[in-house]
């Protein structure tokens, strides 16, 4: 029996991947599978691999940058896993939730309950699973802050149990060996529900007031370089806010934010991503690392290197 036959349920083939990005660019996966349980994301996991088909995980893709000429693989949506509840723990500080759940409504339901400490991820717009891939954050902390473990399922199908301090969690990036993210638990604090929105509610106007949240984006382009000053500053120092190529251009609002006008393609945007990279390495000497993720792999080259 053929891989595929044993998931007619949750399969499509050639599904266009561009809406389901926030940036709205990009061709078809090959296919496209959308497990409904950890049981059947653990089977998918393990066919795909015995069959040697590359895979991808998509949440809510709002840090990707998906080519023109789409995926030759299997991208495995999580969006269909939404499970949320409270953890057992005595205290009552603790929650569950699956891969699927978008930040934005979890953070909705912890400040019901009147636990703090998701907050610090407000106007984040991915997936549980994807702020764990990326340990999403900002100057207020990250998603790993609050993380006390994860179910994963690894690359031979197994399902496990990892401590956060086994996930390598650091800026912008963890550590999952190739696991793909199931559900997560959060250690989260005791606090007034009035005042925990109060503090989301300053860091939303905050991003109003500096990020193109009206646009199509995938969220910042470079992750900052340590020390000194931020990408978005430098990119705005070298000229970068409102250059134009094709339907792509950056912000005007914020230099580390690449927009769709509508209809721009991949190519365009890694054009201007190149710019922005060669112009503050030339006049900086700083090799700004990409934080947006390419799909089907890494094409932005940068003054003759494959970044990343
Ligand atoms: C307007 C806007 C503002 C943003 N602001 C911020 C910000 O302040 N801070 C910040 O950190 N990010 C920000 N982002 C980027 C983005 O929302 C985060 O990186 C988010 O965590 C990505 O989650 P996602 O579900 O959309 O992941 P996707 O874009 O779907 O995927 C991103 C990566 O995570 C992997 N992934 C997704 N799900 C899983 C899983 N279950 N298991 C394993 N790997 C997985 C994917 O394979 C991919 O490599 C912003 C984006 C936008 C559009």
């Amino acid at each position: 029996m053929l891989w595929s036959e044993r998931f007619t349920e949750i399969l499509s083939d050639w599904r266009g991947l561009a809406e389901l990005t926030t940036l709205g660019i990009g061709g078809a996966a090959r296919y496209f599978l959308e497990p409904r349980s950890t049981a059947e994301l653990a089977e998918v996991v393990a066919a795909l691999g015995k069959a040697g088909v590359p895979v991808f995980w998509l949440g809510n893709g709002s840090k990707l940058l998906i080519d023109d000429a789409g995926v030759e693989g299997a991208v495995v949506s999580l969006r269909r896993l939404q499970g949320i509840r409270r953890g057992a723990d005595p205290d009552g500080t603790e929650v569950e939730a699956e891969a699927g759940v978008r930040l934005p409504h979890l953070l909705a339901w912890t400040i019901r309950l009147g636990l703090a400490g998701l907050e610090r991820c407000a106007g984040i717009p991915g997936t549980v699973g994807g702020a764990l891939s990326k340990n999403a954050g900002g100057a207020h902390g990250s998603f790993g802050d609050v993380l006390v473990s994860a179910t994963v399922v690894a690359p031979d199908g197994r399902v496990e149990t990892r401590d956060s301090s086994l996930l390598g969690l650091g800026y912008r990036s963890s550590r999952l060996n190739g696991a793909v993210v199931a559900a997560v638990r959060l250690r989260l604090a005791p606090d007034e529900p009035r005042a925990i929105s109060a503090r989301a509610r300053a860091l939303m106007d905050h991003r109003k007031a500096t990020q193109p949240l009206q646009d199509r984006t995938a969220g910042c382009i470079f992750v900052n370089p340590s020390g000194g000053r931020s990408a978005g500053r430098l990119l705005d120092e070298v000229g970068m806010k409102g250059r134009q190529r094709g339907r792509a251009s950056i912000s005007e609002k914020h230099a580390n934010f690449v927009i769709n006008q509508g209809g721009a393609l991949a190519r365009e945007v890694r054009d201007l991503i190149r710019e922005g990279h060669d112009r503050v390495l030339g006049r900086f000497g700083v090799s700004l690392d990409l934080e947006i993720v390419e799909w089907p792999r890494p094409a932005v080259v940068c003054q003759g290197q494959l970044e990343r």
